[in-house]
């Protein structure tokens, strides 16, 4: 069994590079498809999903803008509904079609605070595509429109995903070993 050590964790090779490489070339096919003759803006959000963009641009047969943004991080404690400023945006989106490039979508809340930020830039239509998402976790009613794979409610890192920073390079997605 092929595993990998992080700090105190431990673990398994679960969705191999190949696999994934499979899913990212059926995601930018669909992609290619649904969105032709769309104004489009991929919006990369930062840190998580650099390497699923990376691959999935590169499979992409369409013309599109590609920029990268990042939530800005909360310093200290906040009052609760307060939307968050999302660092990077320089590219005009009123009236184009934003596609949000996500690694992972788990409660859901990161992606409800980035469609709050967005708002204000008045895009046509927002459309999102996330490589993993834990179905069992989400608490959130936006439609996912394009999931790489479904899984469950498991700790996972590789291929851009981090734990404590660490793991995001690996080419595969382990899954935590519970001891
Ligand atoms: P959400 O706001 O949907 O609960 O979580 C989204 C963020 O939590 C992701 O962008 C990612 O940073 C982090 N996250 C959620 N699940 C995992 C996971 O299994 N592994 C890693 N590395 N990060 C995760
Ligand atoms: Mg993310």
């Amino acid at each position: 069994m092929e595993t990998v050590s992080i700090h105190d964790k431990k673990f398994r090779l679960y969705i191999p590079s190949e696999d994934i490489d499979q899913k990212v070339s059926d995601l930018a096919l669909q992609l290619s498809k649904d969105l032709k003759g769309k104004e489009l803006v991929f919006l990369v959000v930062l840190n998580g999903a650099f390497m699923f963009a990376s691959d999935l641009m590169k499979k992409l047969k369409l013309p599109a803008r590609v920029s990268f943004v990042k939530l800005a991080s909360y310093e200290g404690s906040q009052s609760s509904g307060q939307v968050r400023e999302l660092i990077g945006i320089n590219e005009i989106l009123k009236d184009k079609t934003v596609v949000l490039v996500e690694d992972i979508i788990d409660s859901g809340n990161t992606l409800d605070e980035l469609l709050q930020a967005l708002k204000p830039h008045e895009p046509k239509e927002i459309r999102v595509v996330s490589l993993l998402f834990k179905p069992d976790a989400y608490e959130q009613s936006f439609r996912i429109d394009y999931t790489g794979f479904r899984i469950p409610n498991d700790f996972v890192v590789g291929y851009g995903l981090d734990y404590d920073g660490f793991g995001r390079n690996l080419k595969d997605i382990f899954t935590v070993v519970e001891f």
